[in-house]
């Protein structure tokens, strides 16, 4: 039996894994799996084949880098054309704002 590389300890066993990227599913893909540290592994077919569900679903690279840029007394960030576009957002759209622990900031569509 194979063992995982991760914690060296554990045993790696054929199972299957629900992929998500950003929250949005990307389907249940062949994986193995570690008895000891629950860590899983894929082939590169599999990663491939999530990447091009990803595109599919418009998500692939949707996450961007960005600055915080000041306006007035307020902090501001731009929100990149191809994350608008698929959250569908406009020029004067409501959003939530709010931290999300204390190092994530959360925009929720409302
Ligand atoms: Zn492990």
């Amino acid at each position: 039996m194979k063992k995982c590389p991760i914690c060296e300890n554990g045993n790696l066993q054929e199972g299957k894994i629900e992929e998500k990227m950003f929250g949005i599913s990307l389907g249940r893909y062949k994986a193995e799996l570690c008895s000891g540290c629950g860590e899983s592994f894929v082939d590169e077919n599999t990663m491939n084949a999530m990447e091009q569900k990803a595109r599919q679903l418009g998500i692939w690279g949707l996450a961007k880098k960005i600055k915080i840029v000041r306006s007035g007394n307020s902090l501001a960030i731009r929100i990149p054309a191809d994350i608008a576009r698929f959250l569908k957002l406009q020029e004067g759209k409501e959003l939530l704002l709010h931290p999300e622990g204390t190092s994530k900031l959360a925009i929720e569509v409302i």
